[in-house]
C-alpha cells in the first residue's frame, strides 16, 4: 500500500490569476469566507461572495490620527496594513445578548442566546491580528472561566492568514514578536509574490489537516528556490520599512516604576478619553453588563456590550471611580497593555498592530508616549 505524502503536497504555488481556485476550494471544504473588502471608504471584514469582493490594487496609508484607502499601482489583492476593521467584531462582537427572559403563561422562561455562526474561514487575517486571536483565546477561552460567546464563535473556524508586505507607518510588530510572517495557528499561510507581474502568484502553505485539505484542492505545484527566496524578501523588505518600535523587553519592567512619571500628565493634556484606542485594538475585552426589558413584549434582556477602560464609570466602585481623572485612565490602559498583562497572562496585550495609534483622533501614539514615561527624569 502506498501512502499519500502529504507533506509534500501541503505546499503550492497559486497564480493570482486563479485566486478564485482558492475560494472554489473554500467552498467545496464548507467554508464560507469572511475577508477584507472595501466599504465607505475604509477596509473592513465581511462575508465575501468571491474574490471580486476582495481590495484588488487598493492600499492604505495610516499615521497617528489619520487612515486613508489609495489606490496602488499594481493589483494586489492583499496590500494593505491593519484594515479599519477588526476580527474581534466576528470573535468578541459589540453587542451580545446573554440571556432573553420572556414571560410565558404568567411564569419567567429563560431563552439560550448564544450565536453559533457555523463555519467560517477567516481570509487575510495578518501575523498581528493573528497573535490578538491567540491572546484573547488566551484570556477568553483558556481561563478559568471560558466564555461562551467567545467559545461559541471561536469554534468552526479556518485561519487562512497572509504574510505582510506592505506594513503602514503605524505598525510595530517586528518589536512585539508577532508579524511580518505568519505565526502560530494559522490554518493555511498565503504569501502574496509579485503583484503587478506577470508572475504575480501566491505561495500557499497548508499548516493544518483542515488547512491541507483546502490545499490538495488547488492545482500542486510546488514551490521553487526562489519562490522561497522572493518571500524572504518580501518580509524582510517590511521590516525594514517599519520605524516605529517599542522595546519590548524593557518597557514591562520599567513601566512599573513609573507610576509617577510627569509623562503622565503630559498625555493626558492630549488624551479626550474617548476610548477609540480600546474599540480598534484587537485585544481588549473590557464590556459592560445591562439589562434591556421591553415591558410591552414581556421580554428582558440581558446584553453585554464592548466598554472602555477610558470611561470614567468603567473604574466606579461604591462611592466612585477609581480612576477619575484621564490621566489615571491613560496610565491604566498603557500599564495593562504593555506590563501587568504579563503578569495575568503570560504575553503582552499589545501585537504590534498600530491601531490605536492610527484611530487616535488626538495622534496620540503608544510607542513614543511609553518612552517618554519611561524616560530618566532630569532631578
Ligand atoms: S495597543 Fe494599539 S498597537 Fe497594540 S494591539 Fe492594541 S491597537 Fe494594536
Ligand atoms: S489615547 Fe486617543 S483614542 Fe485613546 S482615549 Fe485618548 S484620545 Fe481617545
Amino acid at each position: 500500500m502506498t501512502s499519500t505524502p502529504t507533506i509534500a503536497l501541503a505546499r503550492t504555488v497559486l497564480p493570482a490569476a486563479r485566486i478564485d481556485a482558492l475560494f472554489d476550494a473554500l467552498a467545496a471544504e464548507g467554508w464560507p469566507v469572511i475577508g477584507p473588502t472595501v466599504r465607505d471608504g475604509v477596509l473592513v471584514l465581511a462575508p465575501l461572495a468571491g474574490a471580486t469582493d476582495l481590495p484588488r490594487g487598493w492600499g492604505d496609508e495610516q499615521d497617528a490620527g489619520s487612515y486613508r484607502l489609495v489606490r496602488r499601482d499594481d493589483d494586489a489583492y492583499f496590500g494593505y496594513a491593519a484594515p479599519a476593521g477588526t476580527w474581534k467584531r466576528h470573535l468578541f462582537p459589540a453587542r451580545s445578548v446573554l440571556w432573553r427572559a420572556r414571560v410565558i403563561r404568567g411564569a419567567p422562561v429563560i431563552e439560550e442566546t448564544v450565536e453559533r455562526p457555523g463555519r467560517r474561514a477567516l481570509l487575510g487575517i495578518r501575523g498581528c491580528d493573528l497573535a490578538a486571536v491567540r491572546v484573547q483565546d488566551r484570556v477568553l477561552l483558556h481561563g478559568a472561566h471560558p466564555d461562551p460567546v467567545y467559545a461559541a464563535l471561536r469554534a468552526d473556524l479556518l485561519l487562512v492568514a497572509v504574510a505582510c508586505g506592505t506594513p503602514a507607518a503605524t505598525c510595530f510588530c517586528p518589536s512585539m514578536g508577532t508579524g511580518p510572517e505568519v505565526g502560530d495557528g494559522a490554518d493555511v499561510a498565503l504569501t502574496e509574490l509579485d503583484a503587478g507581474t506577470p508572475d504575480h502568484r501566491f505561495l500557499v502553505e497548508a499548516r493544518t489537516d483542515a488547512g491541507r485539505a483546502v490545499v490538495l484542492r488547488l492545482d500542486q505545484v510546488p514551490p521553487t528556490t526562489s519562490d522561497d527566496d522572493a518571500a524572504t524578501d518580501l518580509l524582510a523588505g517590511a521590516v525594514a520599512r517599519m520605524t516605529r518600535s517599542v522595546d519590548a523587553d524593557r518597557i514591562p519592567a520599567a513601566l512599573k516604576d513609573a507610576a509617577e512619571h510627569p509623562g503622565w500628565d503630559d498625555v493626558a493634556a492630549r488624551c479626550l478619553s474617548c476610548g477609540s484606542c480600546t474599540m480598534m485594538c484587537p485585544t481588549c475585552f473590557c464590556t459592560d453588563v445591562r439589562d434591556e426589558p421591553d415591558v410591552l413584549a414581556g421580554v428582558d434582556e440581558r446584553v453585554r456590550v464592548w466598554a472602555s477602560c477610558f470611561e470614567l464609570g468603567h473604574s466606579y466602585l461604591h462611592g466612585g471611580a477609581v480612576r477619575p481623572s484621564p490621566r489615571a485612565r491613560y496610565r491604566q490602559w498603557a500599564m495593562h497593555k504593555f506590563s501587568t498583562w504579563h503578569d495575568q497572562f503570560g504575553t503582552s496585550g499589545c501585537v504590534g498592530c498600530g491601531r490605536c495609534i492610527t484611530w487616535c483622533p488626538a495622534g496620540i501614539d503608544i510607542t513614543a508616549e511609553l518612552r517618554a514615561v519611561t524616560e530618566e527624569v532630569p532631578s
